[in-house]
């Protein structure tokens, strides 16, 4: 075993950076494979264009005959594009994306061969279906599923298949997908902001959520990382001393990017240009041989659908470039581990960003009207929030001493503090004109200079404000956006409704005018999200003990975290917004709480092996080197040989102790396997997962970790913390 780690290492030496020949400019290759505007004009013909545009904007139906003509405009233009396949593509609730290729290839029946796809290919498929989770879902109801096209998130050719965009759905309609509830999520939040936003403009009819993803991840030699089965498996490290060197220097951050990684980077930005994914930004991150991507911002489906993507075309362009990418939550104990900030923000039809104050009184009204509500449906809904986050690899950054904490506060910024507490001195009912003029000259007037000079911004928070939208930082690295961004957009779209509700009671009943409903809906949100606001430490002692004081919840693992998932309050508020019935909402909670027994489940079966096959092993090896020394010794030096060998015979015994304890330990863990096996009830499953399986964990990796130290590094097997880190 240890001469895979030495070939590995050999092997790195002679890897050279590999830059793609051509560098084109990226504004001329932008989209080229994707099915967009201009590709539909020039395939298609106007009607079934304007089929599409109607179906993406107003939400119409597409007929059958309209699809055929829509599947020819595809296919000709993939075809020319170098297509050979196509395939519906989705995302099931296995966390990654699904594709079956079919070939346009056919034959008539007189056995003339041609390409052909036709509308019912295009609009609709049935993927055998059963592989895929559902919850109980397909048990319940029909056994079986199906896609269906997403005409609002455009196809793109990757390789030579054509990639259509479906939800994938049950026959009875529940959601098997991450898709299907974000796309009512969003549906949600368009028409809930839609009516909230005129009050101030009449002419919006539409509003977008955007989502801009900031993605982190490592690389590591891809020989490194294969010679390490706890990588190959999991994904991640079960054990390695920590190195000497790790990111105490902070030498790392926004260092010169190493020549490989550049070349990867470089040849994985061309492909997302291709595919219209703007990539924009790249830089080193914290931890030695970590990096992150960032777009620029689209709307929250297609942000969602690009994030999904790239992580493919990530995983297979650093294939070539002999990386293996790694998007665990925590790939190495002792340093940082990665995330997906999710900054998120809402923008009218027009592109107007309403999380951003604008030059009159009236449109800074608007900015606070949808930033309090945001905050005020954080307050509500943090628990939500927090299980939308939740994973197994997740439970080792949020609450883990590691940014950022599983509590879910919101910071604003001491500037916006002081402009909501200035809000909440409003009277109750009508304002004299005196007030009114005084709020419109020195609150809601000043945001925009105000917010120039905000620049302290609080990297321990949660959900944080940034300027002009809100940044979700709790995201896993490996998580789809999509689960993070319904919950979002949904607790949005129901506090939008209610405020709605609120202003709309002010006015009728109470003869408010607009705008001092407005300000006496928001006092009372100001006054009852208060808890949720945090402008200090978050990753600090005394946080936790305010926020309990709170009553702000802090779930330190996934169990607990999804509980709240099977309230009351989530499933009518999920109901009340169409996004999920309860029988889908209790499909999710299954199937994710298996998906975390499962994970601990592998991970405590690859963390047994590798303790009891590859380290007990060579430190025999290494105890045997060590008695044979001592014997040697004994022959020389006679009786004396205790006093000259005493560092071996220690080491001998410090050897012995660590097997005894990791033998001792790992039956111990495969015991509490056996029982947890026994449990049905997916959350008791989990929970023994949790509670009774991974504490084994620490305590055997120190053990190992031990013998690490102990161990003549020529015949230790598992590459090590320091050559996994940094070399490449
Ligand atoms: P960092 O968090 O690394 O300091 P920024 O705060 O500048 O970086 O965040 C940049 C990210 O914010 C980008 O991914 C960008 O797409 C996203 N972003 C910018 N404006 C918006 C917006 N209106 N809606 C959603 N995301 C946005
Ligand atoms: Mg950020």
């Amino acid at each position: 075993m240890s001469s895979i780690r030495f070939k590995a290492l050999q092997e790195i030496y002679n890897k050279k950076p590999h830059f793609v020949d051509k560098i084109e400019r990226r504004s001329k290759i932008f989209a080229e494979n994707v099915f967009n505007e201009t590709s539909m004009r020039q395939f298609m013909s106007e009607a079934a264009y304007k089929n599409i545009k109607d179906a993406v904007t107003l939400g119409k139906k597409i007929d059958r005959k309209q699809a055929d003509h829509i599947a020819v405009g595809m296919k000709n233009w993939a075809i020319s594009k170098g297509a050979t396949h196509y395939t519906h593509w989705f995302q099931p609730l296995t966390g990654s994306t699904a594709e079956k290729h079919d070939a346009f290839f056919s034959l008539t029946e007189e056995g003339i061969p041609v390409e052909r796809f036709d509308g019912s290919q295009l609009v609709q498929q049935e993927p055998d279906a059963s592989s895929f989770p559902s919850g109980g879902i397909r048990n319940t109801f029909e056994a079986r599923g199906y896609t269906a096209w997403d005409p609002s998130s455009p196809a793109f050719v990757y390789g030579s298949t054509l990639c259509i965009p479906t939800i994938f759905v049950s026959y009875t309609g529940e959601a098997l997908d991450t898709k299907t509830p974000l796309l009512r999520a969003l549906s949600a939040i368009d028409s809930a902001a839609t009516e909230v936003v005129k009050y101030f403009d009449k002419n919006v009819t539409k509003v977008n959520a955007t989502l801009g993803w900031e993605q982190e991840f490592f690389l590591v030699d891809k020989g490194l990382a294969y010679s390490r089965p706890d990588i190959l498996m999991a994904g991640r490290t079960m054990l390695g001393h920590a190195p000497a060197k790790g990111q105490q220097l902070d030498d790392h951050y926004f260092g010169s990017i190493p020549s490989r990684v550049i070349g990867f980077l470089r040849e994985l930005e061309i492909e997302c240009m291709r595919l219209g994914i703007p990539v924009k930004t790249r830089h080193n991150e914290v931890a030695p041989n970590q990096f992150e991507l960032a777009p620029i911002h689209e709307e929250a489906n297609l942000a969602v659908d690009h994030n999904s993507l790239i992580m493919d075309v990530m995983d297979k362009t650093a294939d070539k470039h002999q990386f293996k990418i790694l998007f665990h939550e925590k790939p190495f104990a002792g340093i940082n581990g990665s995330g997906k900030h999710n900054n998120w923000s809402l923008t009218t039809g027009a592109g107007v960003n309403l999380l951003s104050p604008g030059t009159t009184p009236m449109k800074n009204l608007q900015f606070l009207t949808f930033f309090i509500n945001t905050i005020k449906a954080v307050h509500e809904n943090e628990e939500l929030l927090r299980a939308s986050v939740a994973s197994a690899g997740n439970d080792h950054r949020l609450g883990a001493n590691e940014a950022p904490p599983a509590i879910i506060s919101v910071f604003i910024g001491e500037q916006l503090t002081k402009v909501l507490d200035e809000l909440e001195g409003v009277s109750k009912g009508k304002l004299s004109p005196q007030e009114k003029t005084a709020l419109k000259l020195n609150v809601v007037g000043k945001i925009p200079d105000v917010l120039l000079d905000n620049t302290d911004r609080n990297r321990t928070s949660a959900f944080a404000f940034t300027g002009n939208k809100f940044e979700f930082r709790a995201v896993g690295s490996k998580a789809n956006c999509g689960s993070a961004m319904t919950v979002l957009n949904t607790i949005v779209a129901k506090q939008l409704q209610n405020f709605k509700k609120e202003v709309d009671a002010l006015i009728d009943k109470k003869g408010l005018k607009k705008d001092e409903a407005v300000f006496n809906v928001l006092r009372e949100y100001i006054k009852a999200s208060k808890k949720i606001r945090f402008e200090g430490d978050g990753y600090s002692i005394d946080w936790e003990n305010e926020a309990k004081r709170r009553g702000i919840s802090n779930y330190k693992n996934t169990p607990d975290a999804l509980k709240v998932m099977k309230s009351k309050k989530a499933i009518a508020l999920f109901e009340e917004t169409g996004v999920m019935n309860e029988a889908e909402l209790r499909a999710r909670f299954e199937i994710e709480l298996e998906e975390y027994a499962k994970k601990i489940q592998i991970e405590s079966r690859i963390l047994g092996d590798i303790a009891n096959n590859h380290v007990v092993p060579t430190a025999i090896r290494y105890q045997n080197l060590l008695i044979k020394n001592v014997q040697g010794l004994k022959d020389i030096f006679g009786a004396t040989f205790r006093t000259v060998g005493a560092e071996q015979l220690d080491l001998i015994e410090q050897i012995a102790n660590h097997i005894a304890m990791i033998k001792k330990k790992s039956d111990l863990m495969r015991n509490e396997r056996k029982k947890a096996n026994g449990i049905s009830d997916a959350h008791k499953l989990a929970e023994a997962y949790c509670y009774r399986v991974k504490p084994y964990f620490e305590d055997i990796r120190y053990h190992c970790d031990k013998l690490e130290l102990l161990v003549e590094d020529d015949i230790w097997p598992l590459t090590k913390y320091r050559e996994l880190l940094f070399m490449r």
